[in-house]
């Protein structure tokens, strides 16, 4: 018996990493019984003869799951964003940083082809840099050329799990492609593919990079809001949550009430002005979603 971490799922296979080898393994009748499904970054206790005939006989403890795409225990999130082509977009790159929030993961920023940009766009660009800094998130500017930024990325990738999100055209395969020429892998291909089909076995690979395991995933490149709510998405604004205690009302909502910390800290300049106006797009947004049943 041994301790392996899955790294594929496909056609009731689930391929258990450990020790630098591969198993393919079966999940036991016992986990269809009991509604349980092995997911892509699970920790098991597995038993294999060979390579190829092994069995799953436990699951630990998920520290984190999700079901669009089906994956556990991603330490964090990759969000990248390019600087031209397509060009920069600051209310883009908000929006996934509500929705990597919104999955209670640590966002890391990546801007991307940095040097495809003109100077006022790359000046533009490093107040952004300040503003998300100042919040506490880590922001790496990167060229595929530029070792420094490439070293950066790496050196955040080691043994931690990481989801990559961020528009198709960003550049997201090239950069794994880059930090490791190895993978070859031409992610935005497999996302398209994979959203026209109808009956597909959602296919999420955790890829070795740089000492980590790094998962390309379509459903971390929605843009939809789902199944977010008004009073959850302040929530996702870490310079909101650091003031919002002090807003008059509860459940404020940052928008029409008076006597908001949240705008005040807004007119004092120490809460960009740009994300306010973002995070109320995004409010007006939520608030005319059509409601499901
Ligand atoms: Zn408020």
């Amino acid at each position: 018996m041994a301790t392996g971490k899955i790294i594929k799922a496909l056609s009731g296979f689930y391929y258990v990493y450990h020790e630098g080898t591969v198993y393919q393994c079966r999940g036991r009748g016992v986990f269809r019984k009991r509604k349980v499904t092995p997911l892509v970054g699970d920790i098991v206790e597995f038993q294999a003869e060979t390579q190829t005939e092994g069995y799953i006989l436990s699951i630990e403890g998920r520290k984190n799951e999700f079901v669009r795409p089906p994956i556990a225990n991603v330490d964090q999130a990759l969000v990248v964003t390019s600087a031209a082509n397509p060009d920069f977009n600051s209310v883009l790159l908000d929006r996934f940083l509500v929705l990597v929030e919104a999955k209670r993961l640590e966002p890391i920023i990546v801007i991307s082809k940095m040097d495809q940009t003109s100077e006022a766009v790359a000046a533009e660009i490093e107040e952004y840099q300040k503003v998300y800094e100042r919040i506490g998130y880590t922001v790496i500017l990167s060229s595929f050329r530029d070792a420094g930024g490439i070293d950066r990325i790496q050196s955040y990738l080691a043994k931690k799990t990481t989801v990559i999100a961020g528009q198709s055209g960003v550049g997201k395969s090239s950069l794994l492609n880059t930090i490791d020429p190895r993978l070859n892998i031409d992610t935005d291909e497999i996302s398209e593919s994979l959203g026209r089909g109808k009956h597909t076995t959602r296919h999420v690979e955790l890829y070795e990079v740089a000492g980590g395991l790094v998962a390309d995933t379509p459903g971390f490149s929605s843009l939809e809001f789902g199944d977010l709510e008004t009073d959850q998405l302040s929530e996702c604004f870490p310079e909101f949550v650091e003031v919002q205690d002090q807003c008059k009302f509860r459940g404020c909502l940052h928008a029409k009430e008076p006597k908001c910390a949240v705008k005040a800290e807004v007119l004092e300049g120490n809460i960009s002005e740009k994300r306010y106006d973002h995070y109320l797009q995004f409010l007006n947004e939520i608030q005319n979603r059509k409601p499901r049943y």
